[in-house]
């Protein structure tokens, strides 16, 4: 059974992505279905969450937008990854380019030739180059934009922008503005809203993106599973830094380790969106400030202080309600996992809503699918650092799968073959994303490289590749426009 009408209460990222797809595939498979959007004017979104990952582009594709008006109707700007910088000691700094030069070389084991070697995995991966330089994704020739290479690139953008343009793209959406006071249940779950204004809204499958409000799923009975146990920061102090006028916009994200927690720094074209995420438990908001301006040798103004508990729901789909975005799970944002696990969800969700067994292949997917990103993270802290009591506390015992994975990586390199392929096929952690963050950190071993290269032939051509990346890479980046004058081009275009 398909449903007739969808009702999704929400109207921030998550609420505006979902209209979006499920009308659009609602369209294409012929459900006719109406869509309607609840959102509160009174309630604002969340105002934060400013890094996408790859997802994002592909999906503008995939609805035929425009990346140019994108980036300048919601000033936004590229990021090809995360430069992290003092978590593996004070001092160092890794790198996270999120391409992956495995598309293009045919499976050679270029990380190991590069380990073994002694050099970063960064080197044989394009979009390194490009945030090294701070290029855009394009070079000109003869006269025309040409793209770099074949990988999607991410962005940062500001939440509230990217909401309203979304609204304003999605098409033949109801919009109520009011607020859900509470649901009224039947025998398939929720039948019904109700409205403070009185008034009730009835519907055949219903999308909770209310945020951390979790207007409706709590309603069902939901249970929360807390990380709380694995991950160690449950604060978040977000604020604003200026664009100097003409300053170079870098295209990366940077994730900025300090005592109790990380900065992170994530530009847009008007200004850096910068936030402490903390352990409350180490320090307490005015010290975390004092923390900050020390490091930056500024005065910050916090906008926000936003209490993290992070975990996911049991069950993100109960009866005909899917919880989406914030209501569904929260992690720090380190990865910039939060909206690329709303879109990847809705596509699961597009596809399975129809099917009898639907649920419970939603439910087992996003719960493994967070998970991995829970242990993503807390990879990140496995590190040499020791200099205060956060850092101490955090090197304690790691969840059973990660641990058995570095045990693993100890011996030798990461492969395809310890991924599981998601489900549909859809992007999610591999080697790509795990490696550079490995390396980063020291805990891919060189002796294991080194014999992983011991075959003489399999070495000389992993060598050769990797060489012709790295001097096809250098080149093409070098080639590509700067990043700030081709962002202030696009705007110029139509002005
Ligand atoms: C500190 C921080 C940093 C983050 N950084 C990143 C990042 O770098 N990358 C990333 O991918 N994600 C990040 N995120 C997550 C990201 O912000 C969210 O995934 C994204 O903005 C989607 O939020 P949302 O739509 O689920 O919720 P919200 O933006 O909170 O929207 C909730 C909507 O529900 C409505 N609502 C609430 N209650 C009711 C009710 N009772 N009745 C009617 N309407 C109601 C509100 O009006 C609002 O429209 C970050 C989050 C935090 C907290």
């Amino acid at each position: 059974m398909t449903p007739k009408r969808i009702v999704i209460v929400g109207g921030g990222t998550a609420g505006w992505l979902a209209a979006m797809m499920l009308s659009d595939v609602a369209a294409r498979k012929g459900w006719g279905a109406a869509v309607t959007v609840v959102e509160s004017s009174r309630i604002g979104t969340i105002g934060v969450g400013e890094g996408s990952t790859a997802v994002f582009r592909q999906m503008l594709g995939h609805f035929g937008l425009s990346e140019a008006e994108f980036l300048r109707e919601t000033g936004a700007t590229i990021k090809y990854g995360i430069r992290h910088r003092d978590w593996r000691r004070v001092g160092h700094h890794y790198d996270g380019p999120i391409d992956d030069p495995g598309l293009v070389t045919g499976g050679l084991p270029l990380d190991a030739y590069a380990v073994a070697a002694g050099r970063s995995v960064g080197q044989a991966h394009l979009f390194q180059h490009l945030m090294d330089k701070g290029r855009a994704p394009v070079a000109l020739r003869g006269g025309r934009q040409v793209a770099a290479g074949p990988f999607h690139h991410a962005y940062h953008f500001d939440q509230a922008l990217v909401g309203a343009w979304l609204r304003r793209k999605a098409r033949g959406i109801a919009v109520i503005d009011d607020e859900v006071a509470g649901i009224e249940t039947g025998a398939a779950g929720i039948a019904a809203l109700r409205m403070v204004s009185g008034a009730r809204v009835e519907g055949d499958f219903f999308v909770d993106a209310s945020g951390f409000k979790r207007a409706l799923i709590l309603g069902l009975g939901a249970e929360w599973i807390s990380y709380a146990d694995v991950l160690p920061v449950n604060r978040a102090m977000p604020f604003w830094v200026d664009l100097k006028p003409g300053q170079e916009i870098p295209p990366m994200t940077v994730a900025w380790a300090q005592k109790n927690g990380w900065l992170w720094q994530i530009p847009t074209q008007e200004r850096f969106g910068m936030g402490y995420v903390y352990s409350d438990a180490h320090i307490g908001p005015e010290a975390a400030q004092a923390e900050v301006e020390a490091a930056l040798g500024h005065k910050i103004e916090p906008r926000r202080d936003i209490k993290i508990d992070a975990g996911r729901l049991r069950a993100p789909w109960i009866g005909n309600c899917v919880a989406l975005g914030l209501a569904s799970s929260f992690l720090e944002p380190l990865e910039a996992t939060s909206i690329h696990g709303t879109i990847t969800q809705l596509m699961m969700l597009a596809e399975w809503l129809p099917l009898p067994d639907g649920a419970a292949r939603y439910n087992a997917a996003v719960g493994a699918q967070v998970d991995d990103f829970r242990d993503f993270i807390r990879l990140h802290y496995v590190t040499e650092r020791r200099d205060s009591g956060f850092w101490c506390d955090v090197a304690g015992s790691l969840p059973g799968a990660l641990q058995d994975r570095l045990d693993l990586w100890a011996t030798r390199l990461p492969r395809p073959s310890d991924f599981a392929p998601f489900a549909l096929g859809l992007p999610h952690l591999q080697g790509q994303l795990y490696t550079p963050v490995l390396d980063g950190l020291g805990l891919l071993s060189r002796a294991a490289a080194r014999a992983e290269m011991a075959d003489a032939p399999l070495r000389d051509r992993t060598r050769a590749a990797h060489a012709g990346l790295v001097a096809e890479y250098t080149r093409a980046a070098g080639q590509c426009l700067p990043h700030r004058a081709w962002l202030d081009s696009l705007r110029e275009k139509v002005s």
